[in-house]
C-alpha cells in the first residue's frame, strides 16, 4: 500500500521571493510533493492559509508522515493545531521536519527543548556526509552528497541526543553540523533534515529526494501493542503467566 504523505509549506516565500519563484515555480510545497512519487507514495500539499493551516483532523487521520516546511511564520501557527500535530504523532504518524523547521512549534513541542543552532547564508559549500551507512534513510545514497551554495547551520544544536545520526554536514566556513537526525515520541518516528533554504534548489537535488522519500517510508507508522493500558489497571494480569 502506497505511503500516505502530506507537506505542509507555509507558502510565504512561494509569494513574496522573487528569488524562491524563481527556483520553484510551482512552488515549494510542490517541490516536495515531487520527492514522493507514485506508486509508493500519495502526497497532498497544505499551507498555513488554509482552514485549520490544512490539518484537520481528517488530514491527520489521513496522513501517514507529515512533511513540514516553515521559516517565516512560526508563529502565526495555531497552538491547538501545533497540538493536533503532537498528538499525532504520538498516535505514530511521522514526521519529517526540514531546515527551519526544527523551530516550528510541532518540532519544538515534540522534542522539547529551544532547538537553536548558529547560522549563515553566504553561498557555503555543504558536504553531507553519510554517517550512518546502515540506516534505511541511507538507502542508495553515495557516501557524500555535494550541494554546491547552502546556508551553514552550525553545532552546537540544541536539540536532545537523537537516536540515530544518519547524516552530519561539513561546510566550507568550517563549521559541522548533524544534519539529519531521528527520534521516536511515543510511536511516532521523527526525521529532521537541515539542508532546504528558500533560495536553493536543494529540494530538486536527486539524492535530496531520495532522503526524503527514504526518510518517509522509516517514518511512516508502525504496528505494535494494541489494546495498551495506561494509568489505572484495575485487574491483575492472570499470575503465572
Ligand atoms: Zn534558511
Amino acid at each position: 500500500m502506497s505511503i500516505a504523505v502530506t507537506v505542509w509549506n507555509e507558502g510565504i516565500h512561494d509569494r513574496e521571493n522573487e528569488e524562491t519563484q524563481g527556483i520553484y515555480p510551482d512552488g515549494i510545497g510542490a517541490a516536495l510533493a515531487a520527492c514522493f512519487p507514485a506508486p509508493d507514495f500519495t502526497t497532498r500539499v497544505v499551507e498555513l492559509d488554509d482552514p485549520d493551516h490544512g490539518l484537520t483532523d481528517d488530514v491527520l487521520a489521513a496522513t501517514d508522515v507529515l512533511v513540514w516546511w516553515g521559516h517565516a511564520a512560526h508563529d502565526a501557527v495555531a497552538d491547538d493545531i501545533a497540538d493536533r500535530v503532537v498528538r499525532a504523532v504520538h498516535d505514530g504518524m511521522g514526521y519529517i521536519a526540514l531546515h527551519s523547521s526544527h523551530h516550528a512549534k510541532p518540532f519544538m513541542r515534540l522534542l522539547g527543548t529551544d532547538c537553536d543552532e548558529k547560522f549563515r547564508v553566504d553561498d557555503e559549500r555543504q558536504r553531507i556526509w553519510v554517517a550512518d551507512p546502515g540506516h534505511p534513510i541511507a538507502n542508495g545514497l553515495p557516501e557524500a552528497i555535494v550541494l554546491e551554495d547552502s546556508e551553514m547551520y552550525g553545532e552546537p544544536h540544541n536539540v536532545p541526543h537523537p537516536e540515530a545520526t544518519v547524516f552530519i554536514s561539513w561546510f566550507e566556513g568550517g563549521e559541522v553540523f548533524r544534519s539529519g537526525c531521528c527520534w521516536r515520541r511515543q510511536r511516532g518516528r521523527i526525521f529532521y533534515f537541515s539542508p532546504g533554504h528558500e533560495t536553493y534548489p536543494i529540494f530538486h537535488h536527486e539524492h535530496v529526494a531520495q532522503i526524503l522519500a527514504n526518510a518517509a517510508a522509516w517514518a511512516r507508522p508502525v504496528e505494535g501493542a494494541v489494546d495498551v493500558t495506561y494509568r489505572h489497571a484495575p485487574d491483575r494480569p492472570e499470575s503465572g503467566g
